[in-house]
């Protein structure tokens, strides 16, 4: 006889509650040397210290558990060892991504996790968001996607303002919106490396200032049929950087800001297109975890099925495939999606959904 549905679901959260507890008291105990054991970059929110020191943020918010902090400002040490090494942002198969200007792979990510944490101190310094917010403004030339330039900058700037609320942050959010809409627009893509993501980007700006977005921009949000979307990456389909996935958020956030409900039934249906493909990886940024996030992104608009028991089985299926560090491309990603899962409160994919 199958088990009842809540009963399955309360067995989960149980599980789900046991791997969050268990990896902050790991991440407590883990030597610096640990790191070298997964292939390099090891400071960088994506694969290296500066996510773990991130995720235990996140816990530490999320559950409203300060004590967390104290593993997130372990992490964040390790970070800035690491970053002072040429592994801790370039590898073989880093070498030819421009970092410079990256939140999830280069140093703007490590003054991100430097400004959240320094906000919870009793006497905040500006060090980081003094380096943040010039790291984000430096160059008009930074290119437009999210993985490597501005997108993933504005979203940033807006994700430390929401929870700093600093003037800085909004003014580089401005600049940077500013920017992105008078840059041309880049190829599709998906999410990572194409106009997804700088769409996307611009819609969180246009809600975060609570001013409607233009008539022009959303006449111009991309909309390939999913036949397409596949084609262009079949391996990464079900991905979130290049795939199905990535392609729902913005829909979803199109939905949020227009109410049109063609983008709410695009975005059903390209979920139910994600589900019949073969999942590849676990991780937020290539696999199970980033297509966890976008159910729980349709759930906010769409209550015809339970997006987040679907989210719950993907999480689960993901933990055992995924890198060892890291938010997009670690299990500390997870361990994220883990606590939005079985926590009260809006999800929010880190740093994508500010
Ligand atoms: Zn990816």
């Amino acid at each position: 006889m199958p088990l009842p549905r809540h009963k399955l679901r309360s067995d989960r959260t149980d599980l789900l509650t046991e791997l969050i507890d268990g990896w902050v008291s790991l991440a407590q105990l883990t030597p610096f040397r640990d790191l070298q054991e997964q292939a390099p970059p090891w400071a960088s929110i994506s694969q290296g210290a500066a996510g773990n020191a991130y995720a235990l943020w996140h816990i530490a918010k999320r559950r409203s558990q300060p004590s967390v902090l104290v593993g997130a400002q372990r992490w964040w040490r390790f970070a800035v060892r690491a970053a002072e090494r040429r592994s801790g942002f370039r590898s073989a198969a880093f070498n030819r991504i421009p970092i410079t200007a990256s939140v999830p792979f280069g140093r703007p990510g490590l003054h991100v996790v430097e400004t959240l944490l320094d906000h919870e101190r009793a006497k905040p310094t500006r060090s980081g968001l003094t380096k943040l917010a010039a790291s984000l403004r430096r160059k008009a030339t930074t290119p437009s996607e999210f993985m490597a330039g501005q997108a993933g900058g504005l979203t940033a700037a807006l994700h430390v303002a929401r929870w700093t609320d600093a003037p800085e942050m909004r003014e580089v959010a401005d600049t940077l919106a500013g920017r992105l809409l008078d840059a041309p627009a880049m190829p599709v893509n998906g999410f990572a490396h194409g106009q997804v993501g700088v769409q996307h980007a611009l819609l969180t700006w246009f809600e975060h200032t609570r001013t409607p977005p233009p008539a022009n921009l959303v006449a111009q949000l991309v909309s390939p049929t999913d036949a397409e979307i596949i084609a262009r990456v079949p391996t990464l389909a079900g991905s979130w950087c290049n795939g199905l996935p990535g392609f729902v958020m913005l829909w979803v956030k199109a939905y949020e800001l227009t109410g049109d409900p063609a983008w709410r039934d695009r975005a059903r249906e390209a979920v139910h297109t994600l589900a019949t493909l073969p999942s590849t990886s676990g991780s937020l940024c290539c696999g199970a975890g980033g297509h966890a996030y976008a159910l729980l992104a349709l759930a906010r608009i769409d209550a015809s099925e339970d997006w987040h028991s679907t989210a719950l089985t993907l999480c689960t299926r993901g933990l055992s495939q995924v890198a060892d560090h890291g938010v997009f491309r670690g299990l500390p990603g997870l361990v994220c999606l883990a606590v939005d899962l079985i926590t009260p409160g809006t999800p929010r994919f880190p740093l994508v959904e500010a």
